[in-house]
């Protein structure tokens, strides 16, 4: 088989596919043996004592890719600069999600995260620091082992730029943060809000998707995560603790979720930017796996199957149960 590693341009949606032929190769994992477990890997890496910090044995992009080959002057291709990790949040192989982990964990694991990611402001391609974590069979997660995952981009992400370009025609027009904007509208109105603490808030947002969608909102107006202070980084910790926690409980079986960190790009300035994390909850109230189906995939707009105020009162409500609500956990701190 012939490796294919590039960047296609898809000129009608303007936006740049992945494409690599490495991944088909990805085991998906029986019994065998865990590749995250650290025994192993912590005298090979050499790195962090909680969490690790590896690379993606079978990546979409990587630093020195190949030069791809023209097929025909009209269709657009580049080289697949950049990188794909792997964050091993834990040396547990058997706890079923992060809300199991103290937050004391988690902070660390944003703490070893962010400092990555400083290291790739002077890297020359990398202009997009994507931190997300999949969880769940049901939406093609092949390790049972915790991790999270970061792809390293020489490009802006699509929904990234879409947001870029809200927020600074927001500001042009009214001289205000749209995200601050929809924090306070979200705060005010109350019915979606599920935590609050001093430095974040966590809400189903009134234009969900997903139908258990949260969005988890700095009360400060910052770009990265690298200017979250440690404070800011164990709030955080406990507030997606929480989150989790509900997501979890409130139907009874273990959410697929996907979570990903939203922030501005590597370089340049942003100031209109209002870093958040977004999860999108999987399944519906009935159990059942929301699939992307013609009218997403198709027409590339959301049908949300239920009532978004019912679900964040279902959201509240099972966070409200978790050990005693928001910022009590079931281990330590
Ligand atoms: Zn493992
Ligand atoms: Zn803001
Ligand atoms: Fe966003």
């Amino acid at each position: 088989m012939r490796d294919v590693i590039e960047l296609r341009w898809d000129p009608t949606l303007r936006e740049w596919i992945m494409v690599s032929n490495v991944r088909e190769r990805r085991p998906w994992q029986t019994s065998g043996q865990c590749p995250f477990c650290f025994k192993d890997r912590k005298a090979e890496e050499g790195k962090g004592e909680d969490v690790l910090i590896l690379p993606n044995k079978y990546p979409m992009l990587v630093p020195t890719p190949p030069k791809p080959k023209k097929r025909h002057p009209f269709f657009r291709v580049r080289r697949s600069f950049g990188e794909c990790k792997v964050i091993v949040e834990t040396p547990s192989h058997d706890i079923e999600d992060l809300d199991q982990l103290p937050a004391s964990t988690i902070a660390k694991v944003f703490k070893a995260v962010a400092k990555d990611m400083s290291s790739y402001s002077n890297v020359k391609w990398a202009r997009y620091y994507l931190l997300f974590r999949n969880k769940g069979k049901e939406i093609g997660v092949s390790l049972i082992h915790p991790h999270s995952q970061v792809y390293i981009l020489p490009y802006i992400p699509v929904k990234i730029k879409r947001e870029l370009r809200s927020s600074e025609e927001y500001f042009k027009n009214t001289g205000a943060c749209l995200f601050c904007n929809i924090l306070r509208a979200e705060e005010e109105d109350g019915r979606r809000i599920l935590v609050k603490s001093g430095s974040w808030s966590a809400f189903m947002p009134y234009y969900a998707h997903w139908p258990f969608e949260v969005h988890i909102y700095p009360r400060r107006h910052i770009q990265l995560l690298t200017e979250l202070n440690s404070d800011e980084l164990f709030e955080l910790a406990k507030v997606i603790k929480s989150v989790l926690c509900g997501m979890n409980t409130v139907l009874n079986k273990s959410m697929p979720y996907m979570m990903v960190l939203h922030q501005a790009p590597l370089k340049g300035q942003y100031r209109s930017y209002h870093l958040h994390i977004e999860i999108y909850g999987a399944l519906r109230p009935s159990g059942e796996l929301k699939y992307l189906a013609g009218m997403e995939q198709g027409g590339g707009n959301f049908t949300f199957d239920s009532d978004p105020e019912e679900n964040a009162v279902l959201l509240r409500e099972a966070i409200k149960k978790c050990d005693g609500g928001p910022f009590e956990s079931k281990k330590g701190d």
